[in-house]
């Protein structure tokens, strides 16, 4: 594209976008040739971001969110790198650290609330490799003395609909950890699935909650996706809540739990046993 475009306006153009292509093949190369000793010096961070009860706003669980601390990029997002890492085939090695760690800081978590849930995301290259993560997975908890209901693994409706996924879902339900699917309602896949696997959650994607509570479509389909969960005896997850009006809808209509920059940004695991410590449950 960058040379179609270039020969319809010339010479001086082809060199700008030649420039820019090639600085951004570096960056991309630079990442996917770093992560493999990013992972080894600790550069890799889980961050967690809080879920909470709809109907009391009482702190129920963290999602674990990947970071790269890169010494030259800074911090970088899911997003800017996690791409690169499917391509190197590298998102096994990278779940099984963020299984680790995450699972190392709910130990924390449960000493002071032991209520709380830990929700790991898995992408469908991890299904490719059960056995990396159910044994990560089998570890940590042993290790740490956590029951595996502590724990819920967050996937998406396109990772689900892959023949290997079937394989590892069974075998994490069995293992007595919970299911979610994330971003529901954004994938390709027939609804068949939620009955054909062990579901217990879906979770609301954001780009439904953002038009809440204004949009009069969105006023109708939102709370038709949460009766509908709720008629299969799933929870539900809303994803992305900003605001006092977006929190009020949800109640109202019987959500079960509420996520998003309104109860706290993805941060690290110390401000969020802060934050648990701060909302301890009265007795
Ligand atoms: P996700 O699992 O759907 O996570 C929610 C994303 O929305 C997070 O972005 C979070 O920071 C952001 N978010 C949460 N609440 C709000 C809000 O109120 N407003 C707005 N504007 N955004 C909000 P993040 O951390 O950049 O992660 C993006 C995606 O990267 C995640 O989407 C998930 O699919 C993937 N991801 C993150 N960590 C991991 C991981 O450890 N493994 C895998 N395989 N994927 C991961
Ligand atoms: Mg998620
Ligand atoms: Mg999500
Ligand atoms: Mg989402």
């Amino acid at each position: 594209e960058a040379m179609y475009r270039a020969k319809r306006s010339g010479g001086r153009q082809f060199q700008f976008y030649r420039t820019q292509l090639t600085e951004e093949l570096t960056r991309e190369q630079r990442l996917r040739n770093d992560l493999p000793s990013a992972l080894e010096k600790g550069e890799i961070q889980v961050w967690y971001q809080p879920f909470v009860k709809a109907s009391n706003q009482c702190i129920t669980g963290a999602e674990a969110l990947i970071r790269w601390q890169h010494p030259d990029f800074g911090l970088l997002l899911p997003g800017d790198f996690l791409p690169q890492a499917e391509k190197a085939g590298l998102l096994p090695r990278i779940a099984q650290e963020v299984i680790r760690v995450s699972i190392a800081e709910l130990k924390t978590w449960i000493t002071l609330n032991p209520d709380l849930t830990l929700s790991i995301n898995l992408s469908a290259q991890d299904c490719l490799s059960p056995g990396v993560i159910l044994s990560a997975l089998e570890t940590a908890l042993i290790e740490h003395h956590i029951s595996a209901h502590h724990v819920e693994i967050e996937l998406t409706e396109s990772s689900l609909i892959r023949p290997e996924a079937d394989y590892v879902i069974h075998e994490l339900h069995r293992f007595g950890v919970r299911l979610a699917i994330d971003d529901f309602g954004t994938g390709y896949a027939s609804l068949e699935y939620l009955s054909r696997f062990p579901v217990q959650k879906i979770k609301i994607d954001r780009s439904f909650v953002k038009h809440l509570p204004d949009d009069p479509y969105h006023q109708k389909l939102v709370p038709a996706m949460v009766t509908m969960a709720h008629s299969l005896e799933l929870d539900v997850t809303a994803e992305g809540i900003e605001t006092f009006d977006q929190e009020q809808f949800m109640q109202e209509i019987q959500c079960d739990y509420l996520q998003g920059y309104r109860y706290g940004r993805p941060m690290q695991s110390t401000d969020f046993v802060k934050m648990i410590q701060t909302y301890l449950p009265k007795s």
